[in-house]
């Protein structure tokens, strides 16, 4: 039996190599010449970035995190996380929670009294259950926590309101802080959350694509790019997929590409899947790379979630992730902007993006001097986060129905159209490969 993978990203990559494993015919069909997707870095001028955002490798997923690191074997470095928040100039401990201590007084207070309060009043059964994710947030922290920071933050991220997005999506993914926890960060003991994530892996040379490119090893000559798929066609129980120059048949299809691009190449796609498919929401990725012959703050990644500081929602430092990112005695700083097509920032230029970058990094002095960059990049990723909205399960239903009628398997970020971090697409690809195969 022949399958077909669509998209060479790390779904795809995976898929084809653990099929590839049980002795499975595959062919992998990618729209790029680079394999990786989200997950390619970009190396030039002695600097490696991560073009579809910072990347680091953690899970709570006791097999896939072996699988990342024995694939990765000695190219892959351990590293402790120091990862803040920037809140009024400070550099606040993450998870925020965790770091209340480090707030103003009165902050400290707003956060801490707003706690009690909101916990007592659920308690008492007088906070309805929530509707939205605002609500969600409001009534998990308390009004204090969420006005300081997991509101402007997570607004800043989706690039949409809070109000309007589901929050099903987030028991697991945004822990409820214990009790004791907040009490010991408001009096200044120190606790530590996300601790799954507290030590995380990265590649010592080549960024997070080295990983996808260390699963593709085996199954490199299955790897098809320059491929963009666009036509899938039921063709005698089987498929034919397309380019508009090359067919390639076979017995079975994986998709792993967005639905937004799967669904245009298929006929007869009746018009409420297309409604279905044209509501769901997600976010573009700007990613500006800056390299400096200075040193940069012993800091992981930095969120920031205040609009005055810059456009951007987090700035990591690579250069504190493996030493061989950057030429000796320089340093690197990444920083991550959402945007949507139409609004503000999409209409910004590349040159535009990377100055108001700079210049704010300068003012908020992440960066000594633009006398000290030495190197500047961008790269853009349309699909980069799925935005949960109130329709989201409505509409992701529909058109999921529509492709298990047609016998099109979906795996992967935006093709299940989940938040899957690395660690979720790799679980997704093998649990596939086991039960589907
Ligand atoms: C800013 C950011 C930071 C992240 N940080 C982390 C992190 O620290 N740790 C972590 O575990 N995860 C992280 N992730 C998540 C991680 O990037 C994804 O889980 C993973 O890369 C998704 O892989 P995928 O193969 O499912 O999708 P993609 O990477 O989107 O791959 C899809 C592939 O399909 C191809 N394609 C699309 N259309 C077509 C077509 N018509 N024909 C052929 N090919 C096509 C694309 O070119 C692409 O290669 C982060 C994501 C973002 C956006």
């Amino acid at each position: 039996m022949k399958t077909a993978v669509l998209g060479g990203g790390l779904t795809g990559v995976t898929l084809a190599r653990l099929l590839h494993e049980q002795g499975d015919d595959v062919i992998v069909l990618e729209q790029c010449e680079k394999i990786g997707g989200l997950c390619r870095s970009r190396m030039e001028a002695g600097f490696t970035f991560d073009s579809g955002g910072s990347h680091i490798i953690f899970s709570r997923d006791a097999e896939v995190l072996s699988f990342m690191l024995s694939v990765l074997g000695e190219n892959a470095d351990r590293r402790n996380r120091n990862t803040k928040i920037l809140y009024k100039g400070r550099h606040i401990k993450y998870p925020f929670e965790n770091g209340l201590y480090q707030l103003p007084d009165a902050d400290r207070f707003f956060c801490i009294n707003e706690f009690v309060k909101n916990l007592i009043a659920v308690e008492k059964g007088e906070v309805p259950p929530p509707e939205n994710f605002a609500e969600w947030i409001t009534c998990t922290f308390g009004r204090g926590i969420a006005e300081c920071y997991m509101l402007p933050y997570n607004e800043k991220i989706w690039n949409y309101p809070a109000d309007r997005m589901s929050h099903h999506w987030v028991d697991g993914r945004i822990p409820r802080p214990p009790v004791e926890d907040i009490i010991r960060s408001a009096i200044g003991i120190e606790t530590e959350g996300y601790t799954h994530q507290a030590v995380f892996s990265y590649p010592v040379e080549g960024g997070i694509e080295a990983l996808i490119r260390a699963i593709a090893e085996p199954v490199a000559p299955a790897i098809l790019t320059g491929f963009t798929v666009s036509s899938v066609r039921e063709e005698n129980g089987g498929f034919s997929v397309s380019d508009g120059r090359e067919t390639v048949h076979a017995d079975r299809l994986i998709s792993t590409i967005p639905l937004q691009n799967l669904l245009p190449c298929l006929a007869d796609v009746p018009a409420d899947v297309q409604a279905a498919c044209g509501a769901l929401r997600y976010n573009s990725l700007c990613s500006v790379f800056i390299g400096l012959s200075c040193d940069v703050p012993g800091i992981s990644w930095l969120y920031v979630p205040d609009e005055a500081t810059g456009l951007f929602n987090r700035i990591s430092f690579p250069s504190n992730y493996s030493t061989e990112v950057a030429p000796p005695g320089h340093s690197s700083i990444l920083a991550e902007i959402t945007y949507n097509e139409g609004d503000a920032v999409s209409g910004m230029t590349d040159t535009e993006l990377i100055e108001h970058t700079v210049a704010s990094l300068v003012a908020a002095g992440f960066i000594p001097s633009r006398d000290t960059v030495v190197y500047t990049g961008i790269a853009r990723e349309e699909f980069a986060y799925v935005v949960y909205d109130l329709d989201y399960l409505k509409n992701v239903a529909v058109i999921r129905e529509f492709c298990r009628e047609r016998g099109i398997d979906l795996v992967g970020r935006f093709s299940q159209f989940e938040y899957l971090n690395m660690d979720g697409c790799i679980r997704s690809a093998i649990d596939f490969v086991r039960g589907g195969a």
